[in-house]
């Protein structure tokens, strides 16, 4: 019987999983709400239950949890995870063992690390060593895999792209710090940037009429509209987002000299608002010969990438990753 495992992405409204195959196949998969903001039992329970349906009675050899937040994956500890409950220091993996049994090991991973595995694994980058992953979302998240392996840095905060400095006194980030990438490339940088355009009277855009009614998840989507239609201030926002991410994976690329970055992330489906001008940058700031090797993607997998790179992580279970 070959070996088969559980991928799980855990986000703050919906869990979702997959049984995965050793060839990387999902053969089953499932998603139901995480609740949590009924607590943290309550996301276990529903994790329990989720694992439990989607095994359907066959053997599953391990479970990979890929969970945002500061995760402490040799101590199986969520150390910080402001989505989930907002829980500190809490040992999942000992509290998943409670429920599941010893005879499942349980791998819990940062979920943009395991969006890195899962696109190395089976999506853009499948056919290379090394990359970086930039999850454009809410923030900006990262992972990076170089040789085949995760980087997960001495206390498995490797990969936080998010908070490179981009403009030394630009705008607040939630980190606390100043003119970090997240602060110009992602849902959350837009949102502050429209604010900004309408708060300018002199400004003559469409924005306000747009973004009015919409759920803020959704601003970058109008945002995107807008620039299709010429909005000037909706390509200005346009211009800022590319231009600091193209400054922030020139120094990637002139560092670590990848084969590829992959973008990923829910505002990565506005590529082609930014590829051109985060191209340009790169081309621009970054030395001649790692710049032109590198290859830059969208990513293959989406909202699987998670689950796959989780599932990756479960089937080399005692394997150093
Ligand atoms: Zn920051």
């Amino acid at each position: 019987m070959e070996k088969r495992v559980i991928g799980i992405d855990v986000g703050g409204t919906n869990l979702r999983g997959a049984l995965v195959g050793p060839d990387g196949k999902i053969i089953n998969r499932m998603k139901v709400a995480s609740d949590a903001d009924q607590g943290i039992e309550a996301v276990i329970d529903n994790l329990v239950r989720l694992i439990k349906n989607i095994g359907g009675g066959e053997d599953v050899s391990a479970v990979g949890f890929g969970i945002p937040g500061i995760i402490d994956f040799k101590a199986g500890i969520i150390t910080q995870a402001p989505n989930i409950c907002n829980v500190n220091n809490y040992p999942i993996r000992e509290n998943l063992r409670a429920r599941l049994g010893d005879a499942v090991p349980v791998i819990i991973e940062n979920d943009a690390n395991c969006a890195a595995v899962g696109e190395w694994w089976m999506g853009a980058g499948k056919d290379v060593g090394s990359l970086v992953i930039i999850t454009l979302g809410t923030g900006v998240g990262g992972g990076i895999v170089l040789d085949g392996k995760l980087w997960r840095g001495a206390d498995g905060m490797g990969g936080e792209v998010g908070h490179m400095t981009i403009y030394p006194d630009g705008a607040k980030c939630n980190c606390g710090n100043y003119g970090c990438l997240e602060s110009y490339s992602s849902a959350t940088a837009i949102r502050r940037m429209v604010k900004e355009v309408l708060s300018d009277s002199s400004s003559q855009t469409a924005l306000g009429e747009l973004v009015e009614d919409e759920d803020p998840g959704r601003i970058p989507e109008a945002v995107m509209k807008a620039a299709l239609e010429g909005d000037r201030a909706a390509l200005g926002i346009w211009e800022q987002f590319g231009t600091a991410l193209g400054i922030g994976m020139a120094s990637l690329v002139n560092i670590l000299n990848v084969e590829m970055i992959v973008i990923g992330g829910g505002v990565s489906q506005a590529w082609e608002m930014f590829i051109d001008r985060v191209l340009a940058e790169l081309k621009r700031r970054a030395l001649r010969a790692p710049a032109e090797r590198v290859k830059v993607m969208k990513s293959v997998l989406g909202d699987d990438e998670g689950i796959i790179g989780a599932a990756y992580l479960a089937l080399n279970v005692g394997k150093e990753l």
